[in-house]
């Protein structure tokens, strides 16, 4: 099974947890991470993530940051979000300035 693309889903995989999967065309699984939110003291603004986002989850906003306006990426539609990533390899930020958890099976 593919793993992860950032250090959450690394972690979240070793706790044993089970997780909604998806397959690739070839039948290989994967497992999505969905969008938390965005660490807005990170967040340098570039909006590659809300370029990259095929389901439309990200806005640039300008919000206090330690007392200070800044502009960053803000998560204003989660609901929409496939899990894919792609935000999180495109981020500059090491690590990625976005938050994405795999969606735990409660059942
Ligand atoms: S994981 Fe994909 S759909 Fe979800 S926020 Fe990132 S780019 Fe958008
Ligand atoms: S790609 Fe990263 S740094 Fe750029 S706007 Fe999105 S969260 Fe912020």
């Amino acid at each position: 099974m593919k793993e992860k693309c950032c250090d959450v889903l690394g972690k979240e995989l070793k706790s044993g947890k089970k997780f909604v999967i998806n397959r690739t065309a070839s039948g290989e699984e994967w497992i999505p991470a969905f969008v938390q939110k965005v660490d807005a003291e990170k967040c340098t603004g570039c909006g590659s993530c809300i370029r990259v986002c095929l389901g439309n989850c990200y806005e640039l906003k300008e919000v206090l940051v330690n007392g200070k306006k800044k502009k960053v990426s803000v998560v204003v539609r989660p609901e929409n979000c496939f899990g894919d990533c792609h935000c999180h390899k495109v981020c500059p930020v090491t690590g990625g300035a976005m938050i994405c958890k795999p969606k735990e099976i409660l059942y």
